[in-house]
């Protein structure tokens, strides 16, 4: 499907593409494919106030019935999981199986928000005086902000959305600006859940389309209670401290490093193929794209060959095309960095293989590269740093302790794997003395998460939750009440006062 096809099956605006001054270009060959219209300062705030407005009466009605908003828009994503999912191929140029992943993701967040909205528990707490009763409630939090990467164009808000909704919160959503359109799409999608539903709020779903200088009127409105923010460490440090200022909440999604450890009693045939999904899928553009393989010196000759091997045949080019496994990077940019952190590597005593560019005879505007593996004698400032490309650099090990320092010894602390079938080994991995990531996966790559888990990582990923567990937490507010249905007032911790 072109953009045209999609325009239409998604119930997009096709003249709000057009006329615009900001410039959309598809990864997959670097043409323009739409012209939008920034918003302004005004406009930012119109829709805002808007989400203010829409917060008094939402927060109002039982979570159920807001329940049943999510799963209209579960009904719609259903409906449209094969355009959305083409759409979101053509802008952020992952493959199309990755494509409808996203929104199969995108349903089941749906799916697991409507079960929450009849779930939202407190508790009853036991209180130390007679006749007095004391609880815990979750009420509604406010508007809630999301910022978004280009690379997960549209799940990371449902993981947002999907739970805001059912808590009672309204969302204002500022997608990233290389990927518009896809954000344009889910809120038609929303608007057709929410015409169905009949009585939701105006304000209850709107999106801002610009770069970070639009996010920050996010970040420095004082309506918005919560901002969710995924994106570069870069980025987090400068809304961090920005939020923290005027106290409000933050949920930080940052970059990762994320590390496989392969033991010698690993099922290589196992790690072989979740080290190349992991690592070369969405051509490394995922926060949990595996980029340090740690090996053990025994299997290490054997593994690192059935690796080059696997990469040589890795089928590279239009990720439309559903026989093609790893499509292009998303611009110039990230291939300069892809580029100047393989030339690092190599000058710091790293063997490269592969990482050069192809088909640029076919696409020169595009940037489609052989995914790389670099041999490094040491973990150095190249590997501790997030690249955001198929990079995967490769380490020796001889003692566990020593992997597992290594694997720790990076600023991120996203994702983390190990592959091995010694219980003691896998236990200790995930024990306090192990990873220290906020994912931990033993016999599977660290991409790919469920929704059913909460999502996030530790130290300069920023700590944030999303998805599932109790993730919906964060977008309400803890309320303690006690009631005395006694005659008299004893005070706690048995104080007289008078
Ligand atoms: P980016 O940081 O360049 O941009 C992310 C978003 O933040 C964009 O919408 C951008 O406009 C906005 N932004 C940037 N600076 C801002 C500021 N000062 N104030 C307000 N908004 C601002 O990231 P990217 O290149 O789009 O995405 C790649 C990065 O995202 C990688 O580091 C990746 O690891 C990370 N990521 C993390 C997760 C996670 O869950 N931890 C998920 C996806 C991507």
């Amino acid at each position: 499907m072109n953009l045209r096809d999609l325009t239409a099956a998604l119930y997009l605006d096709a003249e709000q593409l057009q006329g615009g001054t900001r410039i959309v270009r598809s990864p997959i060959d670097g043409a323009e494919i739409a012209r939008l219209t920034d918003d302004t300062p005004e406009t930012a705030d119109a829709k805002i106030a808007a989400a203010a407005e829409a917060f008094k009466g939402w927060r109002l009605v039982p979570a159920p019935r807001r329940g049943e908003l999510i799963r209209l828009l579960g009904e719609e994503l259903r409906a449209h999981k094969e355009a959305l999912g083409s759409l979101v191929t053509l802008e952020c140029g992952k493959s199309i199986q990755e494509g409808y992943g996203e929104v199969q993701e995108m349903i089941d967040i749906c799916d697991f928000a409507v079960g929450l909205s009849r779930q939202l528990y407190g508790l009853s707490i036991a209180s130390e005086r007679r006749g007095h009763r004391m609880t815990e409630t979750w009420l509604p939090l406010g508007p809630i902000g999301v910022i978004s990467a280009f690379n997960f164009p549209v799940a990371v808000w449902s993981w947002n959305f999907a739970l805001a909704i059912v808590c009672g919160d309204p969302v204002v959503w500022k997608p990233s600006e290389k990927t518009p359109i896809t954000a344009l799409a889910c809120q038609a999608l929303f608007d057709r859940a929410a015409a169905r539903f009949g009585d939701a709020p105006v304000g209850l779903s709107s999106v801002l389309i610009g770069d970070r200088s639009i996010g920050e009127r996010l970040v420095d409105d004082r309506r918005i209670a919560l901002v969710s923010a995924t994106g570069s460490t870069r980025m987090g440090r400068e809304v961090g401290p920005r939020l923290a200022q005027r106290f409000a909440r933050s949920i930080l999604e940052l970059g990762g490093n994320n590390a496989m450890i392969v033991t010698p009693s690993a099922d290589l045939e196992l790690a072989v193929r979740a080290i190349v999904f992991s690592a070369v899928g969405t051509a490394g553009q995922r926060c949990t794209s595996l980029r340090r393989l740690i090996v053990h010196s025994d299997v290490y000759d054997t593994l690192v060959p059935r690796l080059k091997q696997a990469y040589a045949g890795i089928p590279i080019g239009d990720p439309l095309d559903k026989t093609k496994l790893v499509g292009p990077l998303i611009d110039r940019d990230s291939f300069d960095g892809m580029a100047r952190a393989l030339e690092n590597a190599a000058g710091e005593g790293g063997t490269v293989t592969g990482g050069r560019r192809v088909l640029a005879d076919q696409h020169p505007d595009a940037f489609y590269v052989e995914p790389a593996l670099v041999e490094v004698p040491a973990q150095t400032d190249t590997v501790r740093h997030e690249t955001f490309a198929p990079i995967l650099y490769i380490l020796r090990y001889d003692t566990f302790e020593q992997a597992v320092a290594l694997q720790n010894d990076v600023p991120q602390g996203l994702s983390s794997c190990v592959f091995t079938t010694d219980l003691r080994e896998a236990e200790r991995f995930l024990s306090a003395s192990g990873s220290d990531c906020g994912i931990a996966n033993v016999n599977i790559g660290p991409s790919g998460a469920e929704i059913g888990g909460a999502f996030g990582g530790e130290k300069e990923t920023g700590g944030g939750r999303e998805s599932g567990s109790d993730a919906w937490k964060a977008y309400m507010r803890r309320q303690t009440a006690t009631v005395n249905y006694s005659d008299a007032l004893p005070l706690a911790q048995g104080i007289k006062f008078g």
